[in-house]
Order: C-alpha cells, then sequence, then structure tokens
C-alpha cells in the first residue's frame, strides 16, 4: 500500500454541468496530490451560462455527512464553498470546531458566474460570525468583498473581513476593469502580495471554486499561506489556459491539463 494522500474536507454544492462546485473541487485537489472527502451543501440546477434552481441540503443531513467523514478520515486542510443557508454555516462551524489547527479556505460564494444568487436569508451573517473567525484564508472575488465588507474600495473591503476573524483576505482581480487582473493578499499587517496577471479573453465556470481548492490543497501539503496561494494563482492560470469550451455559456477551467489524456486535439 502506498503512503495515503493528505484529506482535504471539501465542503461545496453540486454542479451538474461539472464546471464549478464540488467537482472542480474534487478535479484540483486530485491535480495537486490530494484526496478529497466530499460534503454536498446544496444541489443546483445549472448549465454553463447560469444557475435557476438550488435546494439546500437539510441541515441534519449535512452534520451526518461531516460526522462521518470526520469519524474516519483526518482531513490536513479544508475547503468551504458554496454553503446555502445560515443553519448549515453553523453547522460546518461545529465541525471545524472538532479540527484545531486545520487549515481551512473559505471561498463565500454568493453568486454564481453568471449572476444568479446561490446564498439564501441569513447566510451572510452567519458566515461572517461564524465562520469567518475559523478561516485561515477567505477568497472572495471584487464584488462578494464588497457585499461582505460594505465599502467601496477592495484594500477596505479586506479589513473589514480581517476583522471579522479571518488570519488572511485574498481578494481576486478578474472581476475589476483593466487589462491586468491583480489579486492582493492580506493579513492583519496589510497587503502582503499583489500577484498581477495579463487578462485572459472570455468568462470561466468555476475558477474561484478552482483557486480556493488548490489552495486548501497545497495548505494541506504543508506550504505556507503565502506559497500556497502564489502557487494555486500559478495553476489556476494554467487551468483556464487550457479551459474547454463544452456549452453555450462559459468555459470550463482545464483542471487536469498536465495528464496525457487531456491533451486530445479539438477545434
Ligand atoms: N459552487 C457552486 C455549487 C456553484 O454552482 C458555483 C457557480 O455556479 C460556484 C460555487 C462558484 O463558481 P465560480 O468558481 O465560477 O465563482
Amino acid at each position: 500500500m502506498t503512503v495515503p494522500k493528505p484529506v482535504v474536507l471539501v465542503i461545496a454544492g453540486h454542479d451538474p454541468v461539472g464546471g464549478a462546485g464540488v467537482q472542480a473541487d474534487i478535479e484540483a485537489v486530485a491535480a495537486l496530490g490530494c484526496h478529497a472527502a466530499t460534503a454536498i451543501t446544496a444541489l443546483t440546477v445549472q448549465d454553463t451560462r447560469n444557475v435557476s434552481a438550488f435546494t439546500v441540503t437539510d441541515t441534519a443531513l449535512l452534520a451526518a455527512q461531516l460526522a462521518a467523514i470526520l469519524g474516519d478520515l483526518a482531513p490536513a486542510a479544508v475547503k468551504i464553498g458554496m454553503i446555502g443557508n445560515g443553519s448549515n454555516a453553523r453547522v460546518i462551524a461545529d465541525a471545524l470546531r472538532r479540527l484545531p489547527g486545520v487549515p481551512v479556505v473559505l471561498d463565500p460564494v454568493l453568486v454564481a458566474g453568471g449572476g444568479g444568487s446561490l446564498a439564501l436569508d441569513d447566510l451572510t451573517r452567519v458566515m461572517l460570525e461564524s465562520l469567518f473567525p475559523l478561516a485561515t484564508v477567505v477568497t472572495p472575488n471584487g464584488p462578494e468583498a464588497r457585499a461582505l465588507g460594505n465599502r467601496d474600495a477592495l484594500a477596505d473591503c479586506a479589513q473589514v473581513l480581517l476583522a471579522a476573524g479571518a488570519d488572511h483576505v485574498l481578494i481576486t482581480g478578474g472581476h475589476e476593469a483593466g487589462e491586468q487582473v491583480i489579486t492582493r493578499l492580506y493579513d492583519a499587517t496589510g497587503e502582503l502580495a499583489a500577484h498581477a496577471s495579463t487578462r485572459l479573453p472570455g468568462n470561466y465556470h468555476g475558477s474561484g471554486c478552482t483557486l480556493a481548492a488548490s489552495i486548501a490543497a497545497l495548505l494541506a501539503r504543508g506550504l505556507p499561506v503565502g506559497d500556497a496561494v502564489r502557487d494555486a494563482l500559478a495553476y489556476t492560470r494554467q487551468t483556464l489556459l487550457h479551459a474547454q469550451h463544452p456549452g453555450h455559456g462559459q468555459a470550463i477551467p482545464g483542471r487536469f491539463f498536465h495528464l496525457p489524456g487531456d491533451a486530445v486535439p479539438h477545434d
């Protein structure tokens, strides 16, 4: 038997077209040498264009999934994506308290790439109160940072999110104007790093999930936060450069671009 891979506990929703959500997370975590254990928070109805409906997992069922995983496996990192509602956020916070010292990456998913909402009732408030204090890195995009931080300037939003208790805030720049996409990492001492890259054409479904899951995988493999963020951004950019366009909407990142089977020629 080989040495077991580090386990990443993935807590996320399902996207039937396989671009975002739990499938994105499993692919990124597997591509970076870890094993994903998945607790499903929601079933969504969506295509590569937008989301049309979703059902949040019953809170007791989510709690039972988390208990089953934690009763058996020892996660080396946690990645949280779509949560759905406030009571699920509370159950997730309870599970995280059983994992002291384990790094937690929280992608505060509020809307789908096409603009449809993925959050119900009091989720935003409960997430800020219960999950931010337990998060090692939160990874909002610009609109999520403004919705949660309630400020115009992203640097000010970062301060609000740090004050809510997150150790680090990584605000991705893909939704901001400009030829360069600048993604900035902050902690309580201020801005730690600014990662700039040339904007790629097109829109991608699951890029935020890919980034957050790859940070979690690299943290599970023992990298410090700054290095995990840098390497996860580089991996995510490669997945966007190798994105496929299987449907009628957004492209899907090529998360196994490094595998020989991925290089099938297409037009
Ligand atoms: N999680 C789920 C289940 C989703 O359906 C989506 C978007 O549709 C997301 C997360 C966020 O996706 P992205 O990485 O494109 O921000």
